[in-house]
């Protein structure tokens, strides 16, 4: 096997492409200056048991243009089990044939050379095999500028020898800034529907052009998408709306015919007059928005950014005479059924929700301090800066300046009432359930739950009022007489 693929490898240098000045040796060069030093002791170590081993994938693409990266994925000849047992705390992942190298401050993941068979449903292909040359392995990857690979095939010389292997001028591409499928685009989006999504997405975030017969592809073959299971789909469009500008990328969805595929809600705001922004329609103020959005706070960067793409997704169902009415109720639901299908973290899928919900609240800076905590208790401190966040894109999209409606002078008031250590929730107050059962001789129930909420919204409108023998009094005063006469509470 070894001879084989190290003469596939001889040959690969003739195919190597000029880009924008370097060379493959340039390149070749960069790259193994770029490799942290993890990587490529993880290459020696395969390489001095005898077998081939690369680098392929995203990082060297990002190496070369200059972006961090942080994953490093190997290619080797080596069986898992091989790979397994060359390696201090490797575990075989899956059966795909990865194996990950766990220890130093980045996982590596080394996955056996494969190619691909039995693609079925549009989805990932039913049958793996494990191969033996690397060109099998670039060739059932997706983009020609993730069809690079740096390394060395079996047996083949020093430690010096590494070459960079483009057989599908992955590099040319990387210079033009363009996105190419690897083969015949049509049959490649056919065997997996997923890379029509990452096409669009690495147009997002790379900012680079898809290619003509790609982009045409993607046309043809777009309601496939509708065969992906949501999970993947949403990994790809949460790295579309990370991108710096994720308008491009949108805009690309909906013309291609792949947003209908995902929510055909969202696709259905193409054409729907807006009052805001002469001559856009509601897709464009959604676009923009999303632009407008921060990608803000850690775990979930773009948690608002999402919220920006959902926020009139109820607009379409409920556009009536010019007006949307209870959109935002609407669009909760519809933008909680989507993130159900796309399989969202039930936590992550709640703020999101939570933020088209709200996303509507109507300030009047005549409101009073009790009004503006109600708003507080409501929203939840949590929530406060991601949705103040949404409505200054949603006002950006709307072609107004982000702080209208002294946006900024509400923020400044529930910032003083934060400051003020104002009460929010029911387990703020000097007194709690027990309290009562054993004071007014309540029962565990509904008139509890009244009562307590009564003396909430009191101490909203009067802090000073949250003193426990002031709400016993107050409790007693709106306790109904039929309901103190239940058993005393005496197990406290
Ligand atoms: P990112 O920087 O966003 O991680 P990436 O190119 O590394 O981009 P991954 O999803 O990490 O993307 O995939 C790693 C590599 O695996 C890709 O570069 C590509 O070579 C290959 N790949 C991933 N998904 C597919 C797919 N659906 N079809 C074919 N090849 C794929
Ligand atoms: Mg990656």
């Amino acid at each position: 096997m070894a001879d084989g693929v190290a003469d596939d490898v001889a040959r690969q240098p003739d195919g190597a492409t000029e880009s924008g000045g370097a060379t493959d040796g340039d390149s070749s060069v960069r790259l193994a200056g770029a490799i942290p030093p993890p990587v490529h002791e993880a290459l020696a170590t395969l390489w001095r048991a005898g077998h081939g081993a690369f680098v392929v994938g995203g990082a060297l693409r990002d190496t070369l243009i200059g972006r961090e990266t942080a994953d490093w994925d190997l290619a080797t000849s080596a069986l898992p089990e091989q790979t397994v047992g060359l390696f201090d705390h490797a575990v075989y992942e899956n059966a795909f044939g990865t194996v990950a190298v766990r220890g130093g401050p980045q996982t590596l993941e080394i996955t056996t050379f494969r190619s691909d068979h039995d693609y079925a449903d549009f989805r990932r292909p039913h049958r793996v095999e494990f191969g033996t040359s690397i060109e099998a392995d670039l060739a059932r990857r997706d983009f020609t500028m993730n069809a690079l690979a740096w390394g060395r095939p079996a047996g083949a010389g020093g430690l010096g020898d590494a070459v960079l292997l483009d057989p599908f001028g992955g590099l040319a591409d990387i210079g033009d800034r363009t996105i190419r499928a690897v083969g015949e685009p049509r049959n490649r989006f056919e065997e997996d529907a997923l890379r029509i999504v990452r096409a669009i997405r690495f147009a997002a975030s790379l900012g680079w052009t898809i290619e003509p017969a790609t982009l045409q592809a993607i046309h043809e073959t777009a309601p496939l998408v509708g065969h992906l299971s949501g999970e993947r789909i949403a990994k790809e469009l949460d790295k579309l709306l990370a991108a710096g500008q994720p308008s491009g990328g949108l805009r690309l969805l909906e013309s291609t015919g792949v947003l209908a595929a995902i929510s055909p809600e969202l696709a259905a705001q193409r054409g729907v007059a807006q009052n805001k922004i002469a001559g856009e329609d509601l897709w464009d103020h959604t676009v923009r928005s999303v632009d407008a959005a921060p990608l803000v706070g850690a775990p979930d960067l773009t948690i608002v950014r999402w919220a920006a793409l959902l926020h009139d997704i109820g607009k379409p169902a409920t556009a009536a005479e010019g007006h949307f009415y209870h959109h935002d109720m609407v669009g909760a639901e519809l933008a909680d059924a989507l993130l159900d299908r796309l399989r969202f973290a039930t936590a992550t899928r709640a703020r999101v929700v939570h933020l088209v919900r709200h996303h509507m609240f109507l300030y009047e800076p005549t409101w009073g301090d009790p009004a503006v905590r109600r708003f507080l208790a409501r929203i939840g401190p949590s929530a406060i800066d991601q949705l103040f966040a949404l409505r200054r894109a949603d006002n950006v999209g709307s072609g107004l300046s982000p702080d209208v409606d002294d946006l900024a002078g509400f923020r400044r008031r529930i910032a003083g009432e934060l400051a003020a250590g104002a009460i929010l929730d029911r387990s703020a107050l000097a007194i709690d359930g027990s309290d009562l059962m054993a004071e007014l001789g309540l029962t565990q129930g509904p008139e509890l739950g009244r009562i307590l909420g009564a003396l909430f919204d009191r101490i909203v409108e009067d802090p000073e009022l949250n003193d426990r023998s002031a709400l016993l009094a107050l409790a007693r005063t709106m306790a109904r007489p039929g309901d103190t006469s239940g058993e005393r509470a005496t197990d406290r």
